[in-house]
């Protein structure tokens, strides 16, 4: 009898898992369930060309859409799983169920909602979805003003985007400098001048207490009593991840589904995937969640073979990009405050790169323009072998070559 695997969500490590699974030889049952109706496809252009250009947006399918029909995938769109029996292996929809064999839970994440303590936040908008870009592509008109609640990478794409656009937008961050925890101080001033110099205005340190509207306009009341006043309203202020099903089903989840370096979670005949799962990171010492498309596209891929019995296994220098105007952003690792920084290039010239070491150790590079130097710059973080600071400094010695002495 043929085996049936179920995906739960409809999203990039579902479509990946899916591929993966049939282009490793299983010619089971296989369900793919998803609450959003569209086929799966990739987030990253929502905040970018969707908005600013004429999208195609079947060019963010993950796979072609003939790609289901031909390997027998059965797509279940707009269809939102309630309840998984771990143990009975069944699950639920509203009207239907579906027993199976292996399940991989790649449900990712939803947007961080503003607290209503604020008021009136009915109108403001939030970006995860195709639906929620179509909302704010609709919205942004040029000449309309935009408050952008939240200043890190959605929220700036977001801006950059509605800059594009010909919006006037100001930018409201709670912490001192921009992407503060996420990269070293001296590359959010690098980034905050970008903006600025796009003629966004950004403010740090400014938490909203307070939402209103006011004859179709909106404003928002600071804790220091700074009013800010926008036709439109987008916030930006993280994600959680959709792991409600998995903490009901009784899966170890501790802010996101518990998984081991196979995508495997606490219970027999489960994997999950992407956004929602917080694994081991061996650069880090501890588990992390990650919310980028490198790490949907490789765990899924490596879930997919572990629920065909191979040994996968998901352990490699985490990358993400973001693109604000023509900056193109690259970060390798885990950008830390203990590390000691060296910049390679010059932040004027709006190309270079900064690097972060510990022990003797390269433990993080942000490339700014300079994505060229992602390969050397992740085989040397990879290879974890002392490396002289001064090397990494010197615009003179290939990072190229540098890698390879290390390897070597
Ligand atoms: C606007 C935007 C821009 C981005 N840009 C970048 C970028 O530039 N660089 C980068 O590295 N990363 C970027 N990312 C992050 C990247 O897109 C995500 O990391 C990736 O989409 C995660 O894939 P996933 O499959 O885990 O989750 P998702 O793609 O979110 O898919 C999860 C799916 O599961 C569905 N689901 C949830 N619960 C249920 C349920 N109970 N039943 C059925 N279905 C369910 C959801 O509706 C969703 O369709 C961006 C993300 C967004 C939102």
């Amino acid at each position: 009898m043929d085996e049936t695997y179920a995906i739960i969500g409809g999203g990039q490590a579902a479509g990946v898992a899916a591929r993966t699974l049939r282009k490793e030889g299983f010619c089971g049952r296989l369900v793919l369930i998803g609450e959003e109706p569209e086929l799966p496809y990739e987030r990253p252009p929502l905040s970018k060309d969707f908005l600013t250009r004429d999208y195609d947006f079947a060019r963010a399918g993950i796979n072609p859409p003939a790609f289901y029909r031909d390997n027998a995938v059965e797509v279940m769109g707009g269809v939102r799983v309630e309840r998984v029996d771990a143990a009975g292996r069944r699950l639920e929809w509203r009207g239907g169920g579906l027993a199976f064999d292996k399940l991989l839970v790649a449900t990712g994440c939803r947007p961080r909602l503003l607290p209503p303590a604020l008021g009136d936040t009915a109108g403001v908008l939030y970006l995860r979805s195709v639906a929620d870009a179509r909302r704010i592509k609709a919205a942004l008109r040029p000449g309309c003003s935009v408050i952008l609640i939240g200043g890190g990478f959605i929220g700036l794409e977001l801006a950059a985007s509605a800059r594009a656009l010909g919006c006037e937008v100001t930018v409201l961050e709670a912490a001192t400098a921009l992407l503060s925890r996420a990269l070293p101080t001296g590359f959010g001033a690098f980034l905050q001048q970008v903006h600025a110099g796009h003629g966004v205005r950004i403010e740090t340190a400014v938490r909203p207490r307070a939402i209103g509207r006011e004859g179709g306009t909106s404003l928002v009341t600071c804790a220091d009593g700074r009013r800010f006043e926008a036709d439109l309203v987008i916030a930006g202020i993280g994600v959680l991840p959709n792991d409600d099903l998995a903490v009901a089903a009784g899966l170890g989840c501790d802010d996101g589904i518990m998984v081991d370096r196979r995508a495997r979670t606490s219970a027999p005949h489960i994997w999950a995937a992407g956004d929602v799962t917080r694994f081991p990171v061996a650069l880090q010492g501890r588990r992390v969640r990650m919310e980028t498309w490198d790490n949907a596209q490789k765990q899924a891929a490596v879930a997919a073979r572990n629920m065909l019995g191979r040994e996968s296994t998901h352990d490699e220098v985490p990358w993400m990009w973001t693109d604000q105007y023509d900056t193109n952003v690259q970060i390798l690792g885990f950008p830390s405050a203990d590390c000691e920084t060296f910049t390679r290039g010059r932040l004027e010239e709006g190309a270079f790169v900064l690097m972060g070491c510990r022990d003797g150790f390269l433990r993080y590079a942000v490339m700014v323009n300079s994505g060229r130097e992602r390969r050397p710059l992740t085989s040397l973080i990879q290879a974890g072998l002392p490396i002289p600071a001064q090397s990494l400094a010197d615009p003179a010695v290939p990072l190229r070559e540098l890698a390879a002495r290390q390897v070597a």
